[in-house]
């Protein structure tokens, strides 16, 4: 696919937010960095739920507001938090999902205080202890610098770089899912067009069971009309590998999405292709994990995913055979910025998303009549 002339703008913005420290209820860097972004941009309005999920939403002043479309990603990732320090030994707990023989002993960590992007130190894992083969709690030995209790930890890996064609990060999943909402609010805050209602729902502590989404939707801040998709970074799978295109994701490892938004997801993607042949996308189901879609789905939202492949799933290094342990997770660019685009044309032509939600049941019926005259002109005999 020729680059999107717009990608360098798009990896930047995905950059400023890939290089906050995060992990689940310790989010406060990339809340801030994506509040600063819309505080940036007149054309967008800016909320804040009582548990810190943000609603980012163009046009600003809120027009549309009964059936937008709405982006969902999370600002979190797997993660430990700092729970005691004796002497040069760190005691960690884990929150997030990591399978108990990748996190090796000697997998490096640095060490954060909430808010801040400098970490206090560095250090190497000691002892994981897991509870139905998943991490649950460590210790870390400190090398550099210090660890503070109350703080938590990212594995030290770079936060933002490209290489090979590659997003290489310690946290794709989802960093770069809000940073792909961000990216479509960006190109409408520039464009400004009319009869447009997109929002971005930046949610808080995904990876302990969606508690930033559930909570929304228990406080009803989406509306009931809205269209919800969750923009994730999703395990590649050997049927959904990553540089073949964003997957407009049928399902998750816990539900199956809304059948008829799920199928207006992959006619808009038809309409990409139609302007652009060498557009590349995929239609499956990714059990590698669950997503804010199944939240959604259950409080009856019309709600569907889209998600890009993800290398080294949660860090965790050699899940299809080859050495098990920690490593930097990645997204092949091509997916990234097809899922930018693909999105730009969903939110462009919003509007029509209810005739492609149909889409299905209309050949259906057009079909029938064509089986009624077919059966008509050829009865069985005999
Ligand atoms: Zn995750």
């Amino acid at each position: 696919m020729p680059a999107h002339p717009r990608l360098n703008a798009w990896l930047k913005l995905a950059q400023g937010l890939l290089e906050c420290p995060t992990a689940a209820l310790r989010e406060d860097l990339p809340a801030a960095h994506v509040a600063a972004f819309a505080h940036a941009r007149p054309a967008l309005f800016l909320k804040r739920d009582a548990v810190g999920n943000l609603l980012v939403g163009y046009p600003g002043n809120g027009a549309g507001a009964k059936a937008p479309i709405v982006l969902v990603a999370h600002l979190d990732h797997p993660g430990f938090w700092i729970e005691a320090i004796r002497g040069r030994t760190v005691e960690l707990l884990f929150k997030g999902g990591v399978r108990l023989e990748h996190a090796v002993k000697g997998a490096p960590l640095a060490f954060y205080r909430r808010g801040e992007a400098k970490p206090t130190g560095f250090g190497k894992l000691e002892k994981s202890i897991g509870a139905n083969g998943r991490v649950v709690s460590a210790t870390a030995r400190i090398e550099r610098g210090t660890a503070e209790c109350g703080g938590f930890t990212m594995w030290d890996f770079p936060g933002f770089s490209v290489r090979g064609g590659k997003i290489v990060s310690r946290c794709c999943d989802d960093l770069l899912g809000a940073a792909a909402a961000m990216c479509v609010l960006d190109e409408l805050a520039r464009s400004k067009p009319k009869g447009v209602a997109a929002w971005g729902l930046f949610t808080r502590a995904e990876e302990i069971g969606f508690y930033g989404a559930l909570w929304a939707v228990k406080e009803r801040w989406i509306p009931r009309e809205a269209r919800v998709i969750s923009l994730e970074c999703s395990r590649a799978l050997a049927v959904a590998p990553q540089g073949a295109g964003p997957v407009v994701r049928v399902g998750d490892s816990a539900s199956l999405f809304d059948p008829p938004f799920t199928e207006a997801l992959r006619q808009a993607c038809v309409r990409v292709q139609k302007e652009d042949p060498s557009f590349l996308y995929q239609r499956k189901l990714m059990d590698g994990g669950a997503c804010e879609a199944t939240a959604f789905c259950s409080a009856g939202y019309r709600s569907s995913g889209i998600c890009v492949p993800l290398g080294n799933y949660h860090n965790q290094t050699g899940l299809d055979g080859g050495k098990k342990g920690i490593g930097p997770e990645s997204v092949a660019v091509s997916d990234f910025a097809g899922e930018v685009r693909l999105l730009l044309e969903l939110v462009r032509h919003g509007r029509g998303l209810a005739k492609l939600e149909g889409t299905t049941r209309q050949a259906m019926a057009k079909r029938t009549k064509e089986a009624v005259k077919a059966f008509r002109a050829h009865p069985l005999r005999g």
